[in-house]
């Protein structure tokens, strides 16, 4: 399962963060299992392999197309984390007195600094963008 977290334009794949960048025009992107049509939403360019993250124009599912450089390799569902999942999902990767430390250092409150440390290790060892995702939590 692929996720994508919008507000800092953030895709996670096996659980590795990727930057993806917004695509500003209406351009199609695939059709819909529901038989709506997809715009592209976002891609995401690494060496070997390209991802369009598409939305459905008609039930908003979100689909996620791997392609090499020469050719369509497969689709993927794709979730939507909404800025009030953030630390549900963030809990797949921290413990409790980690995320509890993220969360007050985000809302200026006291934290343990062992705890945040180990936060932020784990955070930057996914790729994820700490300071974005830390402004999330304000
Ligand atoms: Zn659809």
């Amino acid at each position: 399962m692929i996720h994508l977290i919008e507000p800092i334009k953030i895709a996670v794949i096996d659980n590795v963060a990727y930057n993806i960048s917004e695509v500003n025009e209406k351009l199609f992107g695939g059709f819909c299992e529901c038989g709506g049509k997809m715009l592209q939403k976002f891609w995401l360019n690494m060496e070997e392999l390209r991802v369009l993250f598409s939305e459905c124009e008609k039930c908003w599912k979100n689909h996620a197309y791997f392609f090499n450089s020469t050719k369509f390799l497969r689709k993927e569902e794709v979730r939507l984390i909404e800025k009030g999942e953030i630390l549900d999902f963030l809990k797949n990767y921290l413990t409790d007195l980690e995320i509890e430390a993220l969360v007050n250092k985000a809302q200026n409150k006291l934290y343990k600094p062992q705890d945040l440390a180990r936060a932020k290790k784990k955070l930057l060892d996914m790729n994820f963008p700490f300071e974005d995702l830390v402004s999330l939590l304000k």
